[in-house]
């Protein structure tokens, strides 16, 4: 299987329009973070993608994303569900529906803000809608996604929980300020791990670059990239002062595993 992070900024992406901020303003190509998502691509070239956010058709093009097969949603935050609409284009490429997964309290506000697709009124007259197939997921248990086992877990995200996951050897855990010891035995041991480090001032919805560095190390993670980063953090500074087997993920970073 081969992983791709499509993207690693926060909800507003960095850099942020208007702002003048020297991360904003560095044109250092590993400054520019897109909206949180990534996608793993099986050996038989279908592809799960890991959220569908605002960037998704910007963050298609640009990593050659050629087919999505299913969508896992980790929350019905708007930077993980804002690219549904664009999911058509891989409708229309493949003629094929697209599965998507996500626990109730994922789906209920996904199938609510976007009705028109998942419940459309008699005699909707439009273009074609996304063609989506929800399906509901445990966060205490496995899902089989293209055939593919994901270990869950559930996260802690303010007042939200959001769904982690465990695929082979590789961990990801995007938007939470704290991890229940699920996740922590899920994720024991992994080669590669993903994880939240919003910036360094603490935050109630999100852990910080410090405690993520302390969970990665708890982990015994053999390689962390923390991701969701705000424009308060410069990649190269920031990874000058993490220590050995632990950085910044940045758009595009691409590895089979
Ligand atoms: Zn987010
Ligand atoms: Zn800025
Ligand atoms: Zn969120």
């Amino acid at each position: 299987m081969k992983f791709t992070l499509l993207g690693c900024g926060t909800s507003t992406g960095v850099p942020l329009p208007g702002c003048a901020c020297k991360v904003c303003t560095s044109g250092h190509p590993k400054n520019h973070r897109d909206r949180t998502s990534a996608c793993i691509t099986l050996d038989d070239g279908r592809v799960i993608l890991i959220d569908a956010g605002p960037d998704l058709r910007y963050q298609a093009l640009k990593h050659k994303v050629r087919r999505v097969d299913s969508v896992l949603f980790t929350h019905a935050h708007a930077d993980h569900i804002l690219g549904i609409d664009d999911l058509r284009s891989f409708n229309f490429s493949s003629k094929k529906r697209i599965s998507c997964y996500g626990t109730k309290e994922t789906l209920d506000p996904i199938t609510d803000s976007f009705s028109y697709i998942f419940k459309p009124r008699p005699g909707y007259a439009g273009g074609m809608v996304a063609q989506l197939d929800p399906h509901e997921i445990s966060n205490d248990t496995l899902a089989e996604i293209e055939g593919t086992a994901f270990t869950l877990f559930p996260l802690v995200h303010g007042n939200m929980t959001v769904t982690g996951f465990r695929v082979g050897d590789l961990g990801y855990a995007t938007d939470f300020n704290e991890m229940p010891e699920r996740g922590m035995r899920v994720l024991e041991g992994v080669k590669y791990l993903f994880i939240d480090g919003l910036r360094f001032e603490p935050h109630n919805t999100h852990i910080t670059i410090t405690q993520a560095v302390e969970i990665a190390q708890k982990l015994k993670a053999q390689q962390t990239y923390i991701i969701h980063t705000t424009h308060t953090i410069d990649y190269d500074e920031t990874n000058a002062l993490l220590p050995a087997g632990i950085e910044l993920g940045y758009d595009g970073l691409s590895f089979e595993f």
